[in-house]
Formats: structure tokens, C-alpha cells, sequence
């Protein structure tokens, strides 16, 4: 086996090690859904801030109740506050969210009362139930108390993450920048999809690549930085690397397959690459590349292969892990479920293949089944977009049958804020 033909979990692994998190940046509250908290929240305040009602209804005494009916001392809405203690003997009407007065110790809803008279009228409430005697009160601080930790630093935010923020008062927070990636297709035979007329004259086809790339970077929480199309030639590849310099990361598409990598091999000698590799064995995605570029500050660079296929799923497996890695999650890992293949293939010994798949509801608590959804050359972009997942199927033996128990890929990213820093 070739030293420079890496397996796939050394692949992932080599470039985990070679990926660093970004620094932090302040955001608003209101925009840092998908962003990676970079410090400890601590609350500087008990919530709930006092004791309240988990219902509509009337604060009492457990010892009063055989008093029934109770006078109605007080009437607290949410937002209001009782006069004072609850006066023995009595009861007080309180909202849900509103304040119990001191002294009581349970909330009868009311839908277990009935009234008498009314506000300014001898009003008073008879008892029917008392199931809710010493119940229905929300303690003060029961939910986060005062110097609590609330959400710890490393965690990936989302909605209730910002409902615990808003809650204990912090309208920004300290979050780790969304990496911002370049991304360069390469290839003379491409043009973007606004040129379509030569492609309908069979002359070019579209760089469907750059699209796929700039969403599969919107999914995984970071900012594409389109480069566009570079022609098949050294010093247009050049130019249009030297321009991902003040980018996190740059990925380009295609020409990195044999017969073509010489090109890009060259240049990337010349700008000085560490930590490279130029072929993992998987399929799709062989031709996959990747390294630190130093004449561009160092920034990792990612060689993916022109086959659009190929594309979309070495990204899934190997970019999108290092992207979070650099936003700041604790373990980049790939999203994974087990599921009972449901299809037969026959795939070479050797590789890891990764096969497009949707599930279907296994019953009787078993794993998902995953059939496969269609042809699986590295050309066939339908079967992909019908795909929720990629099988994994290990080297030895390289194929599968039905109901092979499997573990798969999730397809697809995690939901984004809107880009504006604070
Ligand atoms: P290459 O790696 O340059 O040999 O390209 C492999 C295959 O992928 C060829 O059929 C290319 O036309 C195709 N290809 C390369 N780049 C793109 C792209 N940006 N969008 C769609 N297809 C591409
Ligand atoms: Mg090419």
C-alpha cells in the first residue's frame, strides 16, 4: 500500500491536527444562533427572581383551607406585586408569572373554585378541589441562582442557548469568528451558470461546484468568499490563490486528479505547503488534497476533486469537521446514525466507499433502512440530491448487502445567524 495513499480515518485525522480555532469576536445576542460561545455565561441574578404562580388562580394557606369559602385579601396581575403578606385566614387572586404573596404556600387553580361577589364586593372563593394545596408555586431561583454557570464556553448556540442568554441580562456575547472561506473552481471547460447559452451550444458546462461549495459553507456556519473560475494554466491559478490570503481557508475544485495535479503541485511548492497529503482512499473523492499554504499566512487549504459528486461529499466528510473545529466546537465529529443497508453494493476492496442513501422508518424500534438512491459514479449529482445520508462502508471487504447493519453520515449542516458582527 502506498504511504502517500492515506486511508480515510487518517486523512480526517491528519487534517484535525493541522487545523487551529479561530479567535473571538464580540456579536449580538440576536445574531449569534450557530456561533461557538467563547466564554463561560454567568448569571448575575436568581430566575425565576421571586416566587410566582404556575397558574391562574388563589394563593392560600394549606392550614386555611377547611375555612373555605376565604375572603379575598389581594389581587395580583403579572406585573403586579402583592400588598404584602397573604393576611391569615384569606386568600389573594394571582396571575400565572405574577408574584405569591408571602405566606402562602399553594395556588388553587381556578377552575377549582368558585367565586362570590367580586372585586369591591365581598368577594370571596369557595374551595371545590384542593388537590393543589402546597402546589403551583414557582420557587425563586429554582431555574439558574445567582453566580450559577449557565452555559458553558465551547458550547454551539442555539435557540435555547439565546433564551438563557436574553434571560440573565447579556445583550452580546463573546463567540468565536465564522471562518471565512475562499473558494476557487478550476477547469477550461467551466462557466458560471450565467453563461448557459455556450453550455446549451455544448461547448462548456456550469461550475456547479462553486454553488454547491458556497452552500455547504453557509450550512457548516461559515462566510464563502467566491474566487470564481480560474483557467486550466499555472499563473491564473496563482493569481487567484494569492487572493484567498486574507482568508480562515481556501478550497478548490478539481485539478488535483492525476494527469492534471502537476499544476497545482507546482504552485503550491512554490508558496510553501506543510503538512500535505494528494490522495486519500476513498470513493468517491480519491483525488483529495489538502495542507497549510505558508506564503499565504498559513491557512489550511483544501484540494477537492472536480467530479461534482466527489466534491459534496469530501467536503461532508473532511472539510465541514475541520470547519468546526476552527469555529470553535470541542469535538468536530461527523454526525452519525446507524442504519440496516437496504440495497446491494459492490464496491472495490480497499476503500472506504460512501454511499448516497435516504432513510426510511425501520419499525419495531431497529435502525433506519438506507436505500441506496440511485447510480453512484462520481458524476451522478441526482442521486445525491436525493440523498439524507452516506453509508460508510469499510475497506475490508468494500461492499455490502441488504441489511448489513451500517453506521451513516448526516447530510446537511446546522442553521446560521445573518452575518453582521455587532
Ligand atoms: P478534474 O478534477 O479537473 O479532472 O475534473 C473532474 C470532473 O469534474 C470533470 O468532468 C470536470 O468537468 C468536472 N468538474 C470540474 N470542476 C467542476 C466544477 N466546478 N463544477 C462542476 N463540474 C466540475
Ligand atoms: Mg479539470
Amino acid at each position: 500500500m502506498k504511504a502517500d495513499w492515506l486511508e480515510a480515518g487518517e486523512a480526517l485525522s491528519r487534517i484535525l491536527a493541522a487545523v487551529d480555532r479561530l479567535d473571538a469576536v464580540e456579536v449580538r445576542l440576536g445574531n449569534s444562533l450557530g456561533h461557538v460561545l467563547a466564554e463561560p455565561v454567568v448569571s448575575e441574578v436568581n430566575l425565576p427572581p421571586w416566587d410566582n404562580s404556575a397558574m391562574d388562580g388563589f394563593a392560600v394557606r394549606s392550614r386555611d383551607l377547611d375555612q373555605s369559602p376565604l375572603p379575598v385579601s389581594d389581587d395580583v396581575p403579572a406585573g403586579g406585586f402583592p400588598r404584602g403578606p397573604l393576611a391569615p385566614g384569606t386568600a389573594a387572586r394571582v396571575m400565572t408569572g405574577a408574584p405569591v404573596p408571602d405566606g402562602a404556600d399553594g395556588v388553587i387553580r381556578v377552575e377549582h373554585v368558585h367565586e362570590i361577589g367580586g372585586p369591591g364586593n365581598e368577594w370571596k372563593v369557595e374551595l371545590r378541589e384542593t388537590g393543589d394545596a402546597g402546589r403551583n408555586i414557582r420557587l425563586r431561583g429554582e431555574d439558574i441562582s445567582r453566580g450559577q454557570t449557565v452555559l458553558a464556553a465551547g458550547t454551539p448556540l442555539r435557540a435555547a442557548h439565546l433564551a438563557v442568554a436574553a434571560s440573565v441580562g447579556r445583550p452580546a456575547l463573546q463567540v468565536v469568528r465564522r471562518p471565512r472561506v475562499a473558494i476557487l473552481a478550476t477547469g477550461d471547460e467551466l462557466v458560471d451558470v450565467d453563461r448557459f447559452d455556450e453550455v446549451r451550444a455544448g461547448r462548456r458546462i456550469v461550475s456547479s461546484n462553486s454553488y454547491a461549495l458556497a452552500a455547504q459553507l453557509r450550512e457548516s456556519g461559515c462566510e464563502p468568499v467566491d474566487l470564481g473560475i480560474a483557467r486550466d494554466d499555472p499563473a491564473s491559478i496563482e493569481a487567484a490563490l494569492r487572493r484567498a490570503a486574507d482568508a480562515d481557508a481556501v478550497i478548490t475544485s478539481a485539478g488535483v486528479s492525476v494527469g492534471e495535479h502537476d499544476h497545482l503541485k507546482e504552485i503550491l511548492a512554490g508558496l510553501g505547503l506543510e503538512h500535505g497529503f494528494w490522495r486519500a482512499r476513498i470513493r468517491p473523492g480519491s483525488p483529495l488534497a489538502f495542507g497549510r499554504i505558508e506564503g499565504l499566512g498559513g491557512i489550511p487549504w483544501f484540494g477537492l476533486p472536480g467530479n461534482p459528486v466527489s466534491t459534496l461529499v469530501t467536503f461532508e466528510v473532511f472539510v465541514r469537521p475541520a470547519l468546526h473545529r476552527m469555529a470553535g466546537e470541542p469535538a468536530p465529529h461527523l454526525p452519525t446514525i446507524p442504519v440496516r443497508f437496504a440495497g446491494e453494493y459492490g464496491g472495490k476492496a480497499g476503500l472506504t466507499h460512501f454511499v448516497r442513501a435516504r432513510l426510511q422508518a425501520g419499525g419495531d424500534g431497529k435502525p433506519a433502512d438506507a436505500v441506496p438512491t440511485g447510480g453512484q459514479g462520481s458524476g451522478i449529482l441526482t442521486s445525491m440530491a436525493l440523498a439524507d445520508v452516506l453509508v460508510v462502508i469499510s475497506p475490508d471487504p468494500g461492499s455490502a448487502t441488504r441489511g448489513d447493519e451500517l453506521t451513516a453520515i448526516r447530510l446537511g449542516g446546522r442553521p446560521l445567524s445573518p452575518d453582521p458582527p455587532v
